[in-house]
C-alpha cells in the first residue's frame, strides 16, 4: 500500500515511519508512507500557504493553489483523495477495513479555520472524521487513520490472528486478557485460562467479549443480533449474563 499525507506540519506523521507497529510496516516494505508540505509548493515570494477569509471573522484559511499543486505532485490517480475533517463520515473499524484494502490512501490534513471551499468541491473524494470533537490540524486524525489501516494489513501485527481478535472485528468488543503473575495483589488469573482446555478457554473468551459488548456498549450487541450475528451458542453463552447485574 502508498500513503501520502499532505500537511503543513509534516513531523507530526514522519514519526509514524519510526514507531511502533506503523513503523515495522514501513520497515518490512508493507507500506509507502510519503508526506508533503503544501508551503514547499506555494507560489507566493514568502510561501505562505493561507490567508484570511473573505466575509470577515477570526482565523486563517489554507488557499487552494499550494494544495492544488501539492496534490497535482501526489497524482492519485484512480485513489481516492480523503480530508480530514469534523465534518466528514465517522471512522470506524468497518471504515478502517475497507481502507486497508485499497493501494492507495491519499490523505489531506486541514488547520487553521480549514480549506478554501473551492479546493474541496474540486479535489476531494470523501471526508473522514475521528470522532465529534474539533482538533487544532488533520495530523492527529491521518495518525490515526494510519495505524488503524495498517495493523489491518497482512503480516503487519506479529501475530496474524491479532487483528481478527480486536474489539469491534466481529462485530463485539475483545475479551479481557491476562499475563504474568498468576496471582497479583491477591488477584487470580481466571482459572480457565490455566487449564490447557483451549476450547473452554476459546468459550470463556467468546462470553466475556459478549459480557463487555453487553456491558458496555449493548448498541453493538444489538446491531450483531439483529445482522444474524449471533450463533445459537452464542445465546447459550448469554443467558446467564443477562441475569446479572449491569456493572463495570
Ligand atoms: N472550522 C472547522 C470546523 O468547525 O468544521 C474546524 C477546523 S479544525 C480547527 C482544523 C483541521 O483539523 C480541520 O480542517 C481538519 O483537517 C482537522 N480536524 C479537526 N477535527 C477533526 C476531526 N474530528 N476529525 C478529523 N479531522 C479533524
Amino acid at each position: 500500500m502508498r500513503i501520502d499525507v499532505i500537511t503543513l506540519f509534516p513531523e507530526w506523521v514522519t514519526g509514524l515511519r519510526e514507531l511502533g507497529v506503523t513503523g515495522r510496516a514501513v520497515r518490512d516494505e508493507r507500506v509507502d508512507l510519503r508526506v508533503w508540505n503544501p508551503r514547499d509548493f506555494s507560489t507566493d515570494a514568502h510561501q505562505r500557504v493561507d490567508d484570511r477569509p473573505y466575509g470577515g471573522g477570526p482565523g486563517m484559511v489554507m488557499q487552494a493553489q499550494p494544495l492544488a499543486d501539492t496534490l497535482a505532485a501526489v497524482a492519485p490517480g484512480a485513489a481516492a483523495v480523503t480530508l480530514l475533517s469534523p465534518q466528514g463520515q465517522r471512522f470506524d473499524q468497518q471504515l478502517a477495513t475497507e481502507m486497508a484494502a485499497r493501494d492507495r490512501l491519499v490523505l489531506i490534513c486541514g488547520r487553521y479555520e480549514g480549506i478554501d471551499q473551492r479546493f474541496v468541491d474540486k479535489h476531494v473524494d470523501e471526508s473522514v472524521s475521528i470522532g465529534d470533537f474539533v482538533l487544532s490540524g488533520g495530523e492527529l486524525a491521518a495518525a490515526v487513520v494510519i495505524d488503524a489501516v495498517l495493523r489491518q494489513l497482512p503480516g503487519v501485527l506479529g501475530h496474524a490472528d491479532s487483528a481478527a481478535q480486536d474489539s469491534f472485528s466481529d462485530g463485539v468488543l475483545d475479551c479481557p486478557h491476562y499475563t504474568r503473575p498468576e496471582q497479583w495483589q491477591g488477584q487470580p488469573v481466571p482459572p480457565v485460562l490455566l487449564s490447557g482446555d483451549h476450547a473452554a478457554v476459546a468459550r470463556w473468551r467468546r462470553q466475556q467479549a459478549l459480557l463487555a459488548s453487553w456491558r458496555h456498549r449493548p448498541d453493538l450487541l444489538s446491531c450483531v443480533q439483529q445482522q444474524g450475528g449471533l450463533s445459537q451458542q452464542d445465546y447459550t453463552l448469554l443467558q446467564p449474563l443477562l441475569q446479572q447485574p449491569k456493572q463495570n
